[in-house]
């Protein structure tokens, strides 16, 4: 089973793969957590990555779609994948069909996760640390005392890159393109789950949606 999963920065797609990749055994395969592991290495790739990652922008096609099919050329990508953060435009999508064509196999379902804006922006913008390094969210983990860390007392703060504004921009870049929803959609594949639910629900969700497409699929627990 090929699965791809759709969402935008915030909406738990991550920690969904995770869990789904554990129930079921299909691979995970995380295009940020691949670069992210380039940049630890210091490989060329790596080095490459860096500059747009930092900048919050999407490494160009041909790296990305180059560094993709090379793992899907891995034997443990066999016996099915869920993609995480891949495709995240229509070339990408076609890539990854042409790519599995080549091993005899397709997309089997797109999922999409979807939660609106101001949800996203409260999740994503809710981070508050301290200058130790103690870490609280707004909405679910709150310090006792607002603006004053737990532990050390120290006051919170936030950093740039959690500020509403900043979060807003990048939901608005980084949320997925309408044509590759309908990509997905023309092809009867995609399935729309309603993501502001609590997490283990829309994990159901997903598991419900992956038994559609077999009935291998183990059900949650
Ligand atoms: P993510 O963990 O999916 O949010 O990805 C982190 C960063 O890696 C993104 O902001 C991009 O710079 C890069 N990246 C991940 N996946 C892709 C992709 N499919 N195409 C281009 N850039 C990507």
């Amino acid at each position: 089973m090929f699965i791809v999963l759709l969402g935008p920065p915030g909406a738990g797609k991550g920690t969904q793969a995770e869990i789904v990749s554990d129930r079921t055994g299909l691979l995970h395969i995380a295009t940020g957590d691949l670069f992210r592991e380039a940049v630890r290495k210091g490989s060329e790739l790596g080095a490459l990555a860096k500059s747009y990652m930092e900048r919050g922008e999407l490494v160009p096609d041909d790296v990305t779609i180059r560094m993709l099919v090379e793992r899907i050329n891995h034997p443990d990508a066999e016996k099915g994948v869920i993609f995480d953060g891949f495709p995240r435009n229509v070339v990408q999508a076609q890539a990854l069909d042409d790519a599995l064509f080549s091993h005899g196999h397709a997309i089997d379902r797109a999922i999409l996760i979807s939660v609106p804006d101001e949800e996203l922006v409260a999740r994503l913008s809710g981070r508050w640390v301290c200058p130790n390094g103690h870490i609280y969210h707004a909405l679910n983990s709150p310090p006792k005392r607002h603006g004053i860390c737990d532990i050390c007392g120290a006051e919170l703060y936030q950093r740039d890159d959690d500020k509403a504004e900043t979060v807003r921009r990048r939901v608005e870049t980084q949320r997925p393109p309408a044509d590759l929803v309908q990509y997905y959609a023309r092809q009867g594949k995609l399935d729309e789950i309603d993501g502001k639910r609590r997490f283990e629900i829309v994990t159901r969700s997903l598991m419900q949606a992956l038994q559609t497409v077999t009935p291998s699929v183990s059900h949650p627990t």
